[in-house]
């Protein structure tokens, strides 16, 4: 049976120690109850950090066997590794960087790296201990980037799904890291990245694509010889408690005291860790200028501010944490009553039913982090309010911004904005509270934790299923083999092959990609077998094609079938054509190859070329989707083909196309075996003309028309090499 194995940094535990003994609770989180459903289960396991330093082996044996009855599996980790790959890594980099704080936070230590490196390598181990090939492995969150690449080298096939909790930030930001190619490397380890939003998608789409040699087509990186899907699934959470607690009897009586103790005064919560992240000495400058510049809300409404203590004994958050206490305490001291003070402000963390309390009472929450990869106390704040009443004043810089629309949305640097907002939200008519209360119930009821736990998984195993059919279509093993026995048991054949990027790979000058001595031998030994018709068809120009193949056997069709030559006769052109539209296509065009550096103007018979490799990466890109837009109702006027193809964008003649062109020489001779490679767009035509029995290939990329794939031009020679007869073996360039 396989199992599910989850792994994060910290295990859903906490720990405590008392005389020799250890003893267990479970930690409330959300995410520990929404993957309660699965690590609970079967042989599921949960590996982790139990979140204490155990140093005695008879310990870490007898913390092993008690965390053993809950599916648990810990990963020690030495006070040193603690501060380093944690503190140091974890939270000094990859955290300040991906909340965009890189330029005031970030400290890039290699030593700090380098026990990044070992305790990922210690997560990786601990979880080959117990995976096996049909396992699901799910791993979490920035402390454990490197973990999928790691476990993928030693179980190729296994699934393997990676969840960032935390926002990815824009290229110019993650490329400050120095080891950002690794860290990027190790998430494409994993089958599916998942990430809360879609910009978060985008930008990690965008960094891979700039920084790594990968492909991208639509949210799918192909990265060496895997394809990996980027999505966003934005984090729920426990729906159901937070909707209930409010029922309950203690909670009832705390929220009758908070009712007493802020009486005629409207109640604006606020709670947060400690975090720069956060914006809560931002928030108070807000706050202050309310007070300031209205007098009429003095002793109208209070701010009741919880900060939840974290990583207070690094510098920079005791700093934080002693600005906090310094403004709070100018502002009560201003602006206090005897019976009135604007602040209630606790550093402390709070029971689950004080909580409660407070979201089902308060009139407004204020959440208004400066970054956040979700914000889960603002789903917390909508699910408490089952009256359908209370405003939510939501931070555009938070996750949940991009599902709670119903929330009065701010730009926390914006202080007047969100000084003016607080306004509205003690002001709203308790109608308008209402429907936009529940619209945003709505949304975090159906999309809470257990659905984010399940459509995950989901996407998972389709990801997974795709990849293994994906395989199937791999020209490979049983594939290869009966490919070449057909090839061998047939002798009237014809074999039709696309150049750039099917026989050569791309280079970034188009005059550079001519034929090596290789690529003569394999095409001269195909030819020179008589069961063999060998069609070199390109979309190049046929003064190009004539130069290189102009005295081999091979039959030549040129700029997608405009030209054609048999065997050594003379080139002739398609007839009946005109190129007139040329006229008023080139100049256009040219106003794209001034403004963009590196670009330039291909010109062949019926069409024109624009290409774009050498430009400035995503400059190319969308000039070319410009270009598009800007020619496609000429093209259509004109009987033109747009065709976009591997940096380049190509309009010709709508007439000429590979498919038409195969078929005129197919309609000439009958053929026992037709196989046919290409790469491009342009290929499709062929291998959608080419008749039912044909063996078509495509190549780099598995989505195509054709029944097969190879992964590139050295896959490609290697098939053609084993249908040549005799070949020295050790045959190379
Ligand atoms: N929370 C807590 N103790 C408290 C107050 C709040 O554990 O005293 C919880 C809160 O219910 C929420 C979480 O802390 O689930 C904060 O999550 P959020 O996504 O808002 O911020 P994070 O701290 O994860 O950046």
């Amino acid at each position: 049976m396989s199992k599910t194995i989850i792994v994060s940094n910290r295990l859903p535990i906490k720990i405590s120690k008392n005389n020799d003994e250890y003893s267990l609770s479970p930690s409330e989180g959300g995410l520990a109850t929404g993957l309660g459903s699965i690590y609970k289960r079967g042989d599921n396991v949960w590996i982790g950090w139990p979140g204490m330093e155990i140093i005695e082996e008879q310990d870490k044996n007898k913390v092993t066997a008690q965390l053993a009855e809950q599916n648990l599996q810990p990963v020690f980790l030495s006070q040193d590794e603690i501060n380093e790959y944690y503190e140091g890594f974890s939270n000094d980099v990859l955290w300040p960087v991906f909340h965009y704080y890189a330029s005031t936070y970030a400290n890039y230590k290699e030593s700090n790296w380098d026990f990044y490196k070992t305790v990922n390598e210690k997560f990786k181990d601990a979880i080959l201990k117990i995976a096996e090939p049909g396992d699901t492995i799910w791993i979490h969150d920035y402390q454990l980037l490197l973990v999928p690449a790691l476990v993928r080298t030693h179980l190729p096939d296994v699934s393997i799904g990676f969840f960032q909790h935390i926002p990815f930030p824009s290229n110019e930001m993650f490329r400050l890291i120095p080891w950002r190619d690794e860290l990027l490397a190790g998430m494409l380890g994993a089958d599916l990245i998942g990430f809360h939003t879609f910009d978060d998608v985008r930008h990690f789409l965008n960094a891979a694509t700039r920084l790594l040699p990968v492909t991208v087509s639509s949210n799918i990186i192909t990265y060496g010889e895997r394809s990996v899907v980027i999505e966003s699934f934005p984090m729920g959470i426990d729906d159901k408690k937070y909707a209930s607690l409010p029922l309950e009897k203690s909670v009832q009586s705390q929220a009758e005291i908070i009712k007493d103790t802020f009486k005629g005064c409207k109640l604006i919560i606020s709670i947060d860790r400690l975090d720069y992240s956060k914006g809560i000495l931002q928030r108070l400058q807000a706050f202050e200028l309310l007070l300031q510049q209205h007098e009429e809300y003095h002793s109208k409404i209070a701010l009741y501010m919880i900060v939840v203590p974290s990583r207070d004994s690094v510098p920079q958050y005791a700093q934080l944490r002693d600005e906090i206490d310094k403004r709070v305490g100018n502002i009560n001291s201003i602006y206090r009553t005897i019976e009135w003070s604007p602040i209630h402000y606790y550093y402390r963390s709070v029971p689950v039913e004080l909580l409660s309390a407070l979201y089902s009472t308060a009139d407004v929450c204020l959440v208004t982090p400066m970054r956040d990869g979700m914000n889960l106390v603002s789903k917390e704040f909508v699910a408490s309010r089952i009256h359908d009443d209370g405003v939510l004043i939501l931070s555009e810089m938070a996750g949940a911004s991009k599902e709670l629309i119903d929330a009065l949305i701010v730009n926390p640097n914006n202080t007047k904005e969100v000084c003016d907002t607080i306004i509205k939200a003690v002001n709203m008519p308790l109608e308008e509270q209402q429907w936009r209360m529940q619209a945003m119930r709505q949304i975090v009821t159906k999309f809470n934790i257990s659905h984010w736990v399940k459509i995950f998984m989901d996407k998972l195993k389709e990801v997974k299923q795709f990849q293994r059919s994906m395989q199937t279509r791999h020209v490979s093993g049983a594939t290869e083999q009966s490919i070449i026995n057909r090839y061998h048991n047939t002798n009237k054949r014809i074999i039709f092959l696309d150049y750039d990027g099917t026989l050569v790979g791309f280079r970034s000058d188009i005059d550079q990609a001519s034929p090596d001595q290789e690529l003569h031998y394999l095409i001269d030994n195909l030819v020179a077998d008589p069961a063999n018709d060998v069609v070199l068809i390109s979309g190049r120009k046929h003064e190009n094609l004539d130069e290189w193949f102009g005295d081999s056997k091979l039959y030549l069709i040129a700029e997608h079938g405009s030209w054609f030559k048999q065997n050594n006769t003379t080139w002739h052109k398609i007839s009946g054509l005109s190129d007139n539209w040329k006229n008023d296509i080139y100049p256009l065009m040219e106003t794209y190859v001034d403004r963009t550096p590196g670009s330039f103007i291909e010109e062949k018979s019926y069409s024109l070329v624009w290409h774009y490799r050498k430009a400035q990466k995503g400059l190319g890109e969308l000039r070319a989707n410009e270009l598009m837009n800007n020619l496609k109702y000429l093209a259509n006027d004109k009987g033109l083909q747009l065709l976009a193809g591997d940096k380049v964008l190509e309009v010709k003649n709508i007439e000429i196309n590979k498919g038409r062109a195969a078929l005129t020489i197919l309609d000439k001779k009958s053929y026992d075996f037709i196989l046919a490679f290409g790469d491009d767009y342009t290929d499709e035509d062929l291998f959608k003309a080419l008749p039912e029995s044909a063996v078509t290939i495509k190549v780099g990329s598995n989505l195509s028309a054709a029944k097969f794939y190879l992964r590139n031009p050295t896959e490609v020679r290697k098939l053609l090499k084993s249908f040549i007869q005799n070949i020295p073996v050790n045959y190379s360039m």
